[in-house]
């Protein structure tokens, strides 16, 4: 695959006002025409380059959603407050009254919440099905299907969208292909796979400093107008709109999320082939073990790896806790939901982030008490970090 993500935003060239090397921050709400004329013409969409109101759009917004839009490979995009304000957007924004979604049963837990308890209230019914199984995917569609949903790499199961194939059915079935690639940014580009809308919490990798939330939608021209459209639009009218400060501050840190995904990935696969080599249970992409190992590498832009999420069963809830707090205690990491952050953040996901899912459910699709997801920091001396985290095993009794 040749598609080269960090390029495209590498390449892109905004000067700031005073020949600022950064674009200037738009720190306004509102904006003056100087006739009348021209903000009737704006308000309509006809008047390119000029900018009304922020919710509409921004400067500062318009420049993080072309950064994002040149990493997917879109057309463009737009930047929302936060990842659920930019999932919740589009699904109401595909579907209505009496339409259906097929859905990944391993998504993030408010998706699922939202799915499950929130849109049926618009009459929008969702079937949940194992992503990774073709005909069971195909099997769930019927004449109301509008949207097939699913995350490239799964929350928190880690669990791999074969997006070739999924795009394949979507034309086939004339569906919406929406994919969450917020545990996958640049090491999997759905757009180029053939997917129509890609999301992404900006919260996680992208921002990668945890210090505020926001998501984006990369799709056509087309849709994202739809998405804004003053009568119609769902990003407009539900109003989960990014402030320009926090959009500007997040270009920023996109500039190295290249550097840190390597890093990231690099310091989770040293884990993950450490972890299962004595004994623990790993799930980690990069794993040969991972039954969709394969899958991953045939779509992946090689350069930045696997991503740095993976997960180890410690037993029991009782265990898993212990080990956290222990690893907490020695600094290796924080005991903290989210992800993509430079420390190593650990939490138990069956009580915490995926706690919108029934337990009956979480045992269906193989989501135990036990288990740990970890995001991977960016350690420079991941072998220390190992040594000092298989001790906090030895003295939990988890080895
Ligand atoms: C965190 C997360 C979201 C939600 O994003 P927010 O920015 O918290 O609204 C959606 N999908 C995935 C995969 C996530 O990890």
């Amino acid at each position: 695959m040749t598609f080269k993500p960090a390029n495209h935003i590498q390449d892109l060239q905004y000067f700031g006002e005073f020949g600022g090397v950064n674009p200037s921050i738009s720190d306004s709400s509102t904006y003056t025409f100087l006739s009348a004329k021209t903000m009737f013409d704006t308000f309509e969409g006809n008047a390119d380059g000029c900018y009304l109101y922020t919710r509409h759009s921004s400067p500062s917004n318009l420049y993080l959603g072309e950064a994002l839009a040149a990493m997917e490979g879109t057309e463009t995009a737009n930047v929302t407050a936060s990842g659920m304000g930019a999932i919740t957007a589009v699904l109401l924004q595909l579907c209505g009254n009496n339409d259906h979604i097929v859905s990944s049963r391993t998504i993030y837990g408010g998706t699922y919440a939202f799915l499950k308890n929130f849109t049926p209230r618009f009459n929008i019914k969702t079937s949940f099905v194992d992503i990774t199984n073709l005909a069971a995917v195909e099997a769930s569609i019927t004449k109301n299907t509008k949207v097939l949903y699913c995350e490239a790499v799964s929350n928190p199961l880690l669990e791999v969208a074969d997006i070739k194939s999924l795009a394949a059915l979507a034309k086939k079935h004339n569906l919406k292909l929406v994919v969450d690639n917020t545990f996958s940014p640049l090491s999997i580009s759905p757009a180029i796979l053939g997917v129509d809308v890609v999301i992404h919490s900006l919260t996680k990798f992208i921002n990668g400093s945890s210090d505020t939330v926001g998501g984006v939608v990369c799709g056509t021209q087309e849709f994202i107008n739809d998405l804004r459209n003053v009568n119609t639009g769902a990003a407009m009218l539900l109003g989960a709109t990014m402030d320009s400060l926090r959009a500007a501050s997040i270009l920023k840190n996109l500039r190295t999320l290249h550097i840190r995904m390597q890093q990231h990935s690099k310091n989770a696969l040293y884990l993950a082939e450490k972890f299962q080599a004595i004994g623990l249970k790993t799930v980690y992409p990069g794993l040969s073990s991972h039954p969709s190992h394969q899958a991953y590498k045939n779509m992946m832009n090689e350069d930045y790896g696997f991503g740095g999420l993976l997960t180890v069963d410690a037993g029991s809830a009782e265990k898993a806790n212990a080990l956290m707090e222990l690893m907490q205690h020695k600094n290796l990491g924080y005991l903290a939901v989210s992800l993509g952050f430079y420390k190593t953040l650990f939490s138990a996901p069956s009580s915490s982030t995926s706690s919108e899912i029934p337990v009956d459910e979480q045992k269906e699709m193989g989501l135990t008490d036990g288990l740990i997801r970890f995001s991977i920091g960016l350690d420079s001396d991941i072998e220390r970090s190992f040594e000092t985290m298989k001790a906090c095993m030895m003295e939990v009794g988890i080895l």
